[in-house]
C-alpha cells in the first residue's frame, strides 16, 4: 500500500499559565538534584538537524523561584531520523505492517483494517462505521478534511473518519519549529507538578512530547486520531508530535543493567528514558512521576507504556513557566476552528 507521508491529528493546546518572574528569589527551598553524576541538558545528545539554529544560554527563574541557567533551544518539529507514518489503514484488510497504532488510555492496538472494521463492537457503539461498501477505510484525504478533523471539536462531516495529516497540509506547509527553555542543570522542586507549560518535553530527534491526546473527544466524534508506530501524529498546532514512547528516533543508551535508553528531556531538564517493563520495572521502584535516581545517570524519568496515552505523569523538577519564552506558532484556533484544547 502506499505510504502516506503523514498524519493525523489533533493537538495539544498550549497555555502557559504561570508567570515566570519573581523579582528576588528568596532562599529556594529546593535542592539541586544531587546525584553526583546527574545527567544535565546536553545539546550533543540531539540528532543532527533536531535543533535549529544556535542554543542560547541565559539566566532564568524557575517555577519554584530558583534562579539558575537555562538553555533555549528551537526544535525542528520533524523527526531527524525517521519519516512519520503510516497512520490509518487503507482498507479493512490492511495489516499492521502497513498502518500505525492507536492507544486510548486502556491499551495499545495495531491499527489494522480489522481493528477499523471491528470498532462498533470494540467500543460497544453501533454508530461506528469507518469504511465504505468496498471495504475502503474513510481517511482524511485532503487538507480541508485534516484541518476539520484533527481537532477536538471535529467538524461533523468528518465523523467516522480515520484522521491523519501530513506536513504539506499544515498551514504553512512545513514542519512547526518550537522554542523551549529548559533548565541546563535540573533542580528538584518541592513537590510533583503537572507542568503548566504545554508539553512534557522534547525528543532527541527534535519533536515535541505532548501531553495526552484528548481521547474522549476523539472517540466521541467517532474518529481515530491515528498514531504511527512511533506514537506520533500531526495536528495543525504542533505539527508532528509524540503521545507515546515506542523506541523510535535517536536514543542515548548507557547500557546499564536494568536501564533503558534515554530519548528526550522533560521541560524540567531531567532526562526521559524509554519505558521499563517486567522485572526491571518492579526493581526500579519508580516514584509517582515515573522517575528514580540511578548511579551514573542521576534522576530521570521512564516514560509510561504508550497505552497510557501520557508519556509522563508529572514532573519532579522546577521548570520554566512562561508563555513568551516558549515561542511557537500563534496559539489561536486552527483555521475554521473554534478555540479549545488541541489534540
Ligand atoms: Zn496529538
Ligand atoms: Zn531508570
Amino acid at each position: 500500500m502506499n505510504h502516506r507521508p503523514a498524519a493525523v491529528a489533533v493537538a495539544c493546546l498550549i497555555l502557559f499559565v504561570a508567570g515566570c518572574g519573581s523579582s528576588e528569589s528568596s532562599s529556594p527551598t529546593t535542592t539541586t538534584a544531587a546525584e553526583t553524576s546527574q545527567h544535565t541538558f546536553e545539546v550533543d545528545h540531539f540528532a543532527e538537524g533536531a535543533i535549529v539554529g544556535d542554543v542560547a544560554t541565559a539566566e532564568c527563574t524557575l517555577s519554584g523561584e530558583t534562579i539558575t541557567t537555562c538553555s533555549t533551544v528551537t526544535i525542528s518539529g520533524a523527526p531527524a531520523t525517521y519519516s512519520p507514518g503510516p497512520f490509518c489503514p487503507d482498507t479493512i484488510t490492511t495489516t499492521a505492517d502497513d498502518a500505525g497504532i492507536w492507544f486510548d488510555g486502556n491499551g495499545t492496538y495495531d491499527l489494522t483494517g480489522e481493528f477499523i472494521k471491528n470498532l462498533a463492537t470494540f467500543y460497544n457503539d453501533d454508530q461506528w462505521h469507518m469504511y465504505d461498501d468496498l471495504g475502503k477505510v474513510k481517511v482524511t484525504d485532503s487538507q480541508a478534511a485534516f484541518l476539520g478533523a484533527a481537532r477536538p471539536d471535529v467538524d461533523p462531516q468528518y465523523q467516522n473518519q480515520c484522521v491523519e495529516g501530513r506536513v504539506e497540509w499544515l498551514t504553512n506547509g512545513e514542519s512547526i519549529t518550537k522554542s523551549v527553555v529548559i533548565p541546563t542543570t535540573p533542580v528538584m522542586a518541592a513537590g510533583s507538578s503537572s507542568a503548566q507549560s504545554s508539553d512534557w518535553g522534547i525528543t532527541l530527534d527534535g519533536i515535541v512530547i505532548a501531553k495526552s491526546a484528548p481521547v474522549s473527544a476523539i472517540l466521541g466524534a467517532h474518529t481515530i486520531a491515528a498514531f504511527d508506530d512511533c506514537g506520533g501524529h500531526f495536528n495543525n498546532v504542533e505539527g508532528y508530535h509524540l503521545h507515546g514512547a515506542t523506541g523510535c528516533g535517536t536514543l542515548d543508551d548507557d547500557h546499564l543493567a536494568g536501564e533503558t535508553a534515554m530519548f528526550g528531556y522533560a521541560m524540567d531538564g531531567f532526562p526521559i528514558h524509554l519505558p521499563l517493563s517486567g522485572a526491571d520495572l518492579e526493581a526500579a521502584n519508580l516514584d509517582d512521576c515515573g522517575g528514580h535516581s540511578v548511579a551514573g545517570i542521576g534522576y530521570h524519568y521512564h516514560a509510561n507504556d504508550p497505552s497510557k496515552n501520557s508519556v509522563l505523569t508529572c514532573l519532579k523538577g522546577e521548570f520554566v513557566a512562561t508563555d513568551a519564552a516558549q515561542g511557537g506558532p500563534p496559539q489561536g484556533p486552527p483555521p475554521g476552528g473554534a478555540p479549545g484544547p488541541a489534540r
